[in-house]
């Protein structure tokens, strides 16, 4: 396998995710983490500074690489001379709708397959948004996240507080 997408909205980027990256980072030559543009309305951080904090997450692994998209995932994969796309699969909850977005993508690009990864059992609990309403009860998330998305999300938070 050579070229990987790997999209979604990393707000924040937390261990788990980075997990998939790792595994997806062996596989692959090379891995394209990609955020969704359509997704950042309603984010708590900026592209920018959810592009700083996986670039710094995965500095160890040159195979990586992170970016911005807008428009339809199957089109960028094209655009990219991607080979495929990679999701991350935590529980059954996530499947339905991973399973319907992965047959509508085919369906719209039949050479455009997606790769289910799944994280190490520690991480099947994590998801940005339950890091985000621990964050904003004043807890702390560092076992989750990195220290520089720790610092961006309490500093987002605080800010949303004024
Ligand atoms: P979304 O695209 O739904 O906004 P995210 O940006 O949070 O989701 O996640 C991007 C991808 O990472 C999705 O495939 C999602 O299923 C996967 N993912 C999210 N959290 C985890 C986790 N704890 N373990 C493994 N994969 C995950």
């Amino acid at each position: 396998m050579q070229k990987a997408i790997y999209p979604g909205s990393f707000d924040p980027l937390h261990n788990g995710h980075l997990d998939v990256i790792g595994r997806a980072a062996r596989l692959c030559d090379s891995v394209v983490v990609a955020i969704a543009a359509n997704a950042s309305k309603n984010a708590l951080l900026s592209t920018a500074e959810r592009i700083d904090i996986i670039k710094n997450a995965t500095a160890h692994l040159p195979e990586v690489s992170v970016t911005e998209f807008e428009g339809l995932l199957v089109d960028f994969v094209i655009e990219q001379k991607a080979d495929c796309i990679i999701r991350g699969l935590r529980a059954i909850s996530d499947f339905e709708y991973e399973f319907q977005m992965a047959l509508m993508n085919r369906q719209l690009r039949s050479t455009v397959e997606t790769i289910f990864l799944m994280p190490s059992q520690e991480y099947i609990y994590l998801s940005s948004r339950i890091i985000k309403e621990i964050a904003a009860t004043g807890n702390d998330v560092r076992d989750f996240i990195s220290e520089k998305a720790a610092v961006a999300v309490e500093k987002k938070l605080a800010l949303k507080k004024k």
